[in-house]
C-alpha cells in the first residue's frame, strides 16, 4: 500500500503538472496577447497567489493518492464493483457510467462545498481554496489537506455503487483534473455558443467559477450547473464585467452592477484576509 501511494501521488502530481502547466503556458504565455479578449481577470494571478496554489497541490496530489492506492487495494480484494471484462456491459455502458461518475462527483461535491463555505469550515479549510478572488490554474488541486481528504471520498462511493471498467475510471480522473484546470483557467476558452445553448448553459465554464471566487458565493458545482440551478445558487456574470475582478479600486463599480460585494486582495495579507464571507443556509 505504501508504494502504491507512493506511486499514485506521483501519477497525480504528474497529471495536475501536466494539464495546469500546460494551460497556463498556453494562455500566460504563448497566446498571452492573442487571447487578451478571453481573458476574464485584468491581471494575472501574482506569483505569490500561485506559489500557494502549488504547494497546497502537491500536498493534495499525495493524498489523492493515498486514496487511489486504498481504492486499489480494495479492488484486489473483490470489494468494489470494478470488472475487466469490457465486453461484459459494452460501451454505451461505459459512456453512462462515465456520466454517472461525474454526476456522483458533482453531487458529493456540490454539498461539501456548501458545507465548506459554512464560517467555521471556511476559516478552517476553505480559506485555503479561496486565495484570492483571481486564481490561477495552479489552483485545481489546492485544498486544505483535511479538505482534500474529504473531496476524495467520492472514490469509495463510486466504486462501491457504480461497477466501472478500469479504462473509464482513468478518462474520469483525467476529465476531473482538466475540468478543475479550466474552471480556474483566468480564461473564457469555451465558444460562445456554451453561454447561448441550453444544453450546453449547463456545462461549469471557467466564467462560471470566476464568480465564486470574487464573491465567495454562488456557483458551487464542479462540472455541471444543475444543482446551483436547483439550489438556486447559481449566478452568472458577463466575463467583461467580471473582468474587473482583478482591477483594484473598481470594487464599488461591481458592487453597481451586481449589487453584490466583491472579495478584494489584499496583496500583503491575503492569507488572513476573507471579508466576504457569506452563506445560503
Ligand atoms: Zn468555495
Ligand atoms: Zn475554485
Amino acid at each position: 500500500m505504501f508504494l502504491n501511494t507512493v506511486l499514485l501521488s506521483l501519477i497525480v502530481f504528474v497529471r495536475y503538472l501536466c494539464f495546469a502547466g500546460g494551460l497556463y503556458y498556453l494562455c500566460y504565455v504563448w497566446k498571452r496577447s492573442a487571447w487578451q479578449s478571453k481573458r476574464i481577470a485584468t491581471e494575472p494571478p501574482s506569483l505569490k497567489v500561485m506559489r500557494h496554489e502549488f504547494k497546497y497541490s502537491v500536498i493534495s496530489s499525495v493524498i489523492f493518492g493515498f486514496m487511489g492506492a486504498w481504492m486499489y487495494d480494495l479492488w484486489q480484494k473483490g470489494n468494489t464493483l470494478i470488472y475487466l471484462d469490457f465486453s461484459k456491459y459494452g460501451l454505451a455502458y461505459a459512456v453512462f457510467s462515465l456520466f454517472v461518475m461525474m454526476l456522483i462527483h458533482d453531487t458529493y461535491f456540490y454539498w461539501t462545498h456548501r458545507l465548506l463555505h459554512i464560517p467555521w469550515f471556511y476559516k478552517k479549510m476553505h480559506r485555503v481554496h479561496h486565495s484570492s478572488p483571481n486564481p490561477s490554474p495552479w489552483a485545481a488541486f489546492c485544498f486544505h489537506p483535511i479538505e482534500a481528504f474529504i473531496e476524495s471520498f467520492y472514490m469509495p462511493i463510486i466504486v462501491f455503487t457504480v461497477p466501472a471498467h478500469p479504462a473509464v475510471v482513468i478518462i474520469f480522473l483525467m476529465l476531473m483534473t482538466v475540468l478543475g484546470v479550466i474552471n480556474h483557467l483566468g480564461y473564457e476558452l469555451y465558444p460562445a455558443v456554451f453561454h447561448r445553448n441550453k444544453f450546453l448553459q449547463g456545462i461549469i465554464s471557467a466564467t462560471n467559477h470566476s464568480v465564486h471566487h470574487r464573491f465567495n458565493r454562488f456557483n458551487y458545482a464542479l462540472y455541471f450547473t444543475w444543482w446551483d440551478d436547483l439550489m438556486r445558487t447559481r449566478y452568472l456574470l458577463d466575463k467583461t464585467v467580471l473582468r474587473k475582478a482583478g482591477k483594484v479600486g473598481i470594487d464599488s463599480e461591481l458592487h453597481d452592477l451586481t449589487g453584490l460585494t466583491p472579495v478584494t486582495e489584499d496583496g500583503n495579507s491575503f492569507e488572513s484576509k476573507f471579508p466576504s464571507l457569506h452563506i445560503e443556509f
